[in-house]
């Protein structure tokens, strides 16, 4: 076989898996139908997926006259995917078959801002994960992880200001104790990427799509035309310090009014401080309660809310996506700050943007970084048959 005949041999399986994993169960004369070739093609190459276990057959499907045909489906238990979220003050690991579906998550509180502590820990709760995955055809297929803190394009964390690190090359790191693909991502661009990935299974995914991460700070991970946006060394994104008042609250970065000292979890841990409401450590379940009965605190959520409308409204101005998901730590309090946002959305940007614009919180909350960075190694995985 020519180079360019096996060149499009391999282009035509990699279509009908493709095909396979979004019209799961198919017959092969529907894929045949649908990419416009050959039944004798798409059986030999079927047969070829059959053998490497990355489909499965069942049958007989429907059929409108004659012989039922056999179904072919994805085999989405093949192999698994390791996707951890790194955050300030936890690690969530993931075990995600090939669909997105967890199927096993373990997650562990970070005490210590230690680094080595820190590490250590990342390599153990991987360690427990794996040992958790089913009997799999191919096993663990790689791991992605992503992290509060800016990254080279050579998987390096240049600077984790939270995390107090710099030039930690993580990647290598774990490369070398695991010996599989590694992924290491911004958090942000992760939970952008796991948006993406994991709504391609549905019709309404969008190719445009802005994902504010609103943890402790803010980040925003960019799908532009369908692939996600690093910026020329992976610095992209870093909307959190974007100035929304020159002359306001200080912020970490030196600079004076950044957005995310106005519509973050720390901004509402600063306003929840002062107002001496809670003297223990901030949580979710004690918050929402609180918000029940305190109208101080409510009206907390709909400053808040404000001002994390007023940025979305430039990130509408500046990008004009499809969907602008909202997730991470503020997720979680989507009833008390959905309605503030999208009126202040409505309120500050310019009208045509917010026409046919879908501005959501994640539903994949708290599993949008995790799945997004598990998400590149399936993504690889599929790509190489
Ligand atoms: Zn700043």
């Amino acid at each position: 076989m020519s180079w360019s005949q096996q060149s499009i041999k391999s282009q035509n399986k990699s279509r009908i898996l493709q095909t396979i994993i979004s019209d799961s169960p198919i017959s092969r004369a529907s894929i045949a139908k649908k990419l416009k070739i050959t039944k004798g093609t798409v059986s030999s190459l079927a047969s070829e997926l059959l053998e490497e276990e990355i489909i499965i057959e069942y049958g007989p499907g429907s059929s409108s006259g004659g012989r039922r045909p056999l179904m072919l489906l994805f085999n989405e238990k093949a192999g698994f995917s390791i996707g951890i979220d790194l955050g300030v003050n936890y690690i969530l690991a993931t075990l995600i078959n090939l669909n997105g579906e967890v199927i096993y998550e373990k997650k562990q509180t970070i005490t210590e801002l230690n680094k080595e502590v820190i590490l250590t820990d990342v390599i153990k709760i991987i360690k427990e994960t794996i040992c958790s995955a089913p009997q799999s055809p191919y096993g663990m297929i790689g791991i992605g992880i992503g992290v509060p803190g800016i990254v080279s394009n050579e998987g390096v964390i240049l600077l984790a200001p939270n995390l107090k690190w710099e030039h930690v090359p993580l990647k290598q790191i774990l490369e070398e104790q695991f010996n599989v693909p590694v992924f290491v991502e911004n958090e942000a661009n992760a939970g952008a990427y796991g948006e993406k990935g994991f709504s391609l299974k549905y019709p309404e995914a969008a190719d445009n799509l802005v994902y504010v991460s609103a943890g402790m700070g803010i980040g925003i991970g960019i799908i532009m035309n369908g692939v996600l946006y690093r910026g020329r060394d992976g610095y992209a994104g870093e909307m959190g310090h974007m100035k929304i008042d020159l002359r306001g609250r200080q912020c970490s970065c030196g600079s004076k009014g950044c957005w995310e000292m106005y519509a973050s979890e720390k901004a509402l841990q600063l306003e929840v401080d002062n107002m001496g409401i809670l003297s223990e450590e901030l949580s979710l379940e004690k918050i929402r309660k609180e918000a029940d009965t305190n109208k101080e605190l409510r009206e907390v959520f709909k400053r808040i809310g404000f001002y994390l409308g007023a940025g979305i409204s430039n990130i509408l101005n500046t990008f004009n996506p499809q969907e602008v998901v909202i997730g991470n730590r503020l997720a979680e309090y989507k009833d008390l700050l959905e309605d503030v946002v999208i009126e202040s959305v409505n309120r500050h940007a310019l009208s045509f943007q917010t026409e046919n614009v879908t501005i959501r919180f994640s539903n994949l909350t708290p599993y949008s970084t995790a799945l997004g960075a598990g998400y590149f190694t399936i993504e690889k995985f599929i790509n190489e048959f």
